[in-house]
C-alpha cells in the first residue's frame, strides 16, 4: 500500500486511482496524514476487506509525473532521527572512521518538505544526501531488533540536504542545525508498506541535472533498519510518525575534488527502487 499526503489529506495511491481515506471510509479514518500513519495497519486491513473504488482522475502514474500536489507523507513527527556515516563508502570518502555505534543527530521537523518542493539555498555550500527514510507506525521503548519491522509503517525516499559551512563550523560539528534549513528534508513521494518494498536491499540513485552523483544499495548499511530501531528505542521512546533518515552512500558533493554543491536552478532527483522519486528544484 502507498499512503500519501495529497492536497493535505491522507490518500491511498494505486495505479487505478486515488482513495481519499476520510471520504471513502465515511469518516472512520481521519483526513490528517499523520493520524493515518498511526493507523496504517488498520487501514490496510480495511482496504483489503472493503475494496473501495479509486478515483481514476488522479492515478499513481500522474503523481509520479507531477508530484506538486503531494506534501510530505508525515508533516509533524515528534522526532526525526538521522544517522551519519552509515555506509562504508561514504565514511571512506569523508576520511572519517567507520563508527562502532550509530552516529545520530536530528533534522528538526520544520525542515520537512514534499517530494516536489523547491529547496531555497541559504549559502553556496549546500550538498545532497539521498537516504532511505523509515516511518514508525507503532512506537515503544526497548524494541528488540527481531520485532523492529513490526513497528514500521513503511519507507519513503528522503534527502538530507546539508549546509556544509555551518555543519563544519566550530570545534564540534553542527549537524542538526546545518541540516534543518527550510525544505532541507524533502520526503516522499508516499509511504510504501514493507510488503511492497523490503528495506533490507533497495537501490538508491541520486542525480543532479540528469547526471548520476550517488548510486548505492541499502544492503550496504553498516547499521541496518532493525538495528537502528532497537538502538534508538533503547534510549528514546518512539512514537507513531517518527522518522529515521538512515544515512547516505558515497557521492556527496563536498568530498569531491573540486567540491561540488547545489546551485540555483539545479534539479535534484532522488530515487529508491520500489519507493519512487523526489524531484526538487533549487533556488
Ligand atoms: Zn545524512
Amino acid at each position: 500500500m502507498k499512503l500519501a499526503n495529497l492536497d493535505g489529506r491522507a490518500t491511498v495511491v494505486t495505479p487505478e486511482g486515488v482513495i481519499d481515506l476520510e471520504t471513502a471510509s465515511g469518516g472512520r479514518f481521519p483526513a490528517r496524514p499523520d493520524s493515518a500513519v498511526a493507523r496504517i495497519f488498520e487501514i490496510r486491513d480495511w482496504l483489503a476487506a472493503t475494496r473501495p473504488a479509486p478515483d481514476p482522475t488522479t492515478t499513481q502514474a500522474m503523481l509520479e509525473t507531477d508530484a506538486t500536489r503531494l506534501g510530505p507523507p508525515v508533516t509533524s513527527p515528534a522526532q526525526v532521527f538521522a544517522v551519519g556515516l552509515n555506509y562504508r563508502d561514504h565514511s571512506a570518502e569523508t576520511g572519517l572512521a567507520v563508527p562502532d555505534v550509530p552516529l545520530v543527530f536530528t533534522k528538526f521537523p520544520s525542515s520537512l518538505a514534499g517530494p516536489a518542493a523547491d529547496i531555497p539555498l541559504p549559502t553556496p555550500t549546500c550538498d545532497w544526501e539521498i537516504e532511505l527514510v523509515v516511518v514508525i507506525a507503532e512506537g515503544g521503548r526497548d524494541i528488540p531488533a527481531q520485532k523492529a519491522l513490526d513497528h514500521v509503517a513503511g519507507c519513503c525516499v528522503g534527502q538530507d540536504i546539508s549546509e556544509r559551512t555551518g555543519q563544519m563550523a566550530g570545534t564540534a560539528p553542527q549537524f542538526s542545525l546545518a541540516k534543518s534549513h527550510r525544505a532541507f528534508s524533502p520526503i516522499g513521494p508516499w509511504i510504501t508498506t514493507l510488503d511492497e518494498a523490503d528495506p533490507a536491499d533497495l537501490g538508491l540513485t541520486c542525480t543532479l541535472d540528469g547526471q548520476t552523483v550517488q548510486s548505492g544499495r541499502t544492503r550496504d548499511l553498516i547499521f541496518d533498519v532493525p538495528t537502528l530501531i532497537s538502538h534508538l528505542s533503547g534510549i528514546c521512546e518512539l512514537t507513531p510518525g517518527d522518522l529515521i533518515f538512515t544515512g547516505t552512500p558515497a557521492g556527496v558533493g563536498f568530498s569531491r575534488t573540486p567540491a561540488r554543491y547545489l546551485t540555483t536552478g539545479s534539479v535534484l532527483r532522488s530515487t529508491i527502487e520500489g519507493l519512487g522519486s523526489l524531484t526538487n528544484p533549487c533556488s
